[in-house]
């Protein structure tokens, strides 16, 4: 263009280049903007560690959808929708099956299993003192669930509570064996109040960790629920990403007896909520619980 002559009919053409520059800058500014899906921001959310950019990241995506839809996606409501009961299951010969294994909100219960074969594949010992000596898998943890476990134990110890890791992972084959000893001593029914089929143990999500304490001998019992140690864990767990996973009164609900000891890490940015909520994982994550 800058070679040939200039003639003044040519201003059109001339306009056409910084009027296409434009629109793409406009476009490009709007695309984060109208992009972001609900769904989109529930897996960012998921998938990123708590820190001060992440939190700067959660508030630009609700920034974004209010622009948009002049609505605001509340980011933990997301998280919810993405994760709830319905939405993440599926039938596989007959069973039904879990279709987020490895994700931190992953439900598993007596009605929903692990694929099978699954194993955590970041499964990590956790630095804090357990009930037993020697190597064993019920040390380990996923990775960001250790850390978290990490956390909570320092903030125990600054508060002088004393509190002993007792069994974390458990693998299909170990759960095996421990509901089959209990279906033998105890009779199927009672056996499946207080253990699971192989296959469906949050243990073997690698998620959950029974914690107790030298006052009661380190025993996984309701007695733990009373001591100091175990109303300190119930008041503070959520604060470091956990949840106390069977509530008293709520077996009907869960399938479980009150189980004072047993915590499930489901993340820092879910487990105040759910805490406060007194509602059971199942009916946090239950659709009709969820409003977006
Ligand atoms: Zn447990």
């Amino acid at each position: 263009m800058n070679s040939q002559t200039w003639r003044p009919k040519d201003w059109k053409r001339l306009l056409i280049v910084p009027t296409l520059i434009l629109c793409c800058v406009l476009l490009a500014s709007c695309g984060p903007k109208t992009g972001g899906s609900a769904q989109e921001e529930g897996q960012a959310l998921q998938a990123a560690p708590a820190g001060q950019g992440d939190q700067k990241e959660i508030v630009e995506n609700e920034q974004g959808a209010a622009n948009s839809g002049g609505q605001a996606v509340d980011p933990v409501m997301a998280v919810r929708s993405e994760s709830s009961i319905q939405a993440t299951i599926q039938e596989v010969e007959g069973q039904s099956v879990v279709t987020n294994p490895e994700a931190i909100t992953v439900i598993v219960n007596k009605q929903r299993g692990l694929p099978e074969g699954y194993e955590p594949k970041d499964l990590v010992e956790p630095n804090v003192p357990f009930s037993f000596d020697g190597p064993h898998e019920k040390r380990m943890m996923r990775k960001e669930a250790a850390e978290a476990l990490e956390e909570l134990f320092a903030g125990a110890e600054a508060d002088g509570i004393e509190l002993r890791a007792v069994s974390g992972y458990r693998s299909y084959d170990r759960q095996k064996v421990i509901y089959e000893t209990n279906v033998r001593n105890r009779g199927e029914e009672a056996a499946s109040r207080v253990s699971s089929t192989p296959g469906n143990s949050e243990h073997q999500t690698g998620l959950a960790m029974d914690v107790s304490s030298p006052s009661v001998g380190n025993v996984l019992e309701e007695s733990f629920g009373q001591t100091v140690e175990g109303k300190w864990l119930a008041e503070h767990a959520s604060e470091y990403g956990f949840v106390i996973r069977y509530l008293e009164g709520a077996e009907d609900r869960t399938g479980y007896v009150y189980e004072p000891w047993h915590i499930r890490y489901i993340g820092t940015d879910i487990a105040p909520d759910l805490a406060d909520s007194v509602l059971t994982v199942e009916e946090y994550f239950d659709e009709t619980n969820i409003k977006l």
